[in-house]
């Protein structure tokens, strides 16, 4: 983990906000309103960065399932973030 890539805590919590306005407080997988989580689609341990375009919005059930490796995410969320379900077989883009 490295602490270059990381906001001090009251920008990322502003840019936590950033990322529910730009994706309309829902989550992205499945338009959940609430227990929103800000999501990392590449990961803070594998270097991923603060940056709106690696930040989503995930409801707390997506996100369990994110970090179970059920669910892979990959791409920019400021244009679209590809979603791998390993379980259904499926891809989808959100
Ligand atoms: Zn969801």
């Amino acid at each position: 983990m490295s602490i270059e890539n990381r906001l001090p805590p009251d920008e990322y919590k502003a840019r936590c906000k950033e990322v529910l306005q730009r994706d309309g407080w829902r989550c992205r997988l499945c338009g959940r309103r609430n227990t929103l989580h800000v999501h990392h689609v590449l990961f803070r341990s594998r270097g991923g960065k603060d940056t709106l375009n690696n930040l989503l919005t995930v409801c707390y059930l997506q996100h369990e399932q994110i970090h179970k490796k059920e669910l892979i995410l990959f791409g920019d969320a400021n244009c679209f973030v590809t979603v791998q379900d390993k379980k259904k077989q499926i891809r989808y883009n959100v």
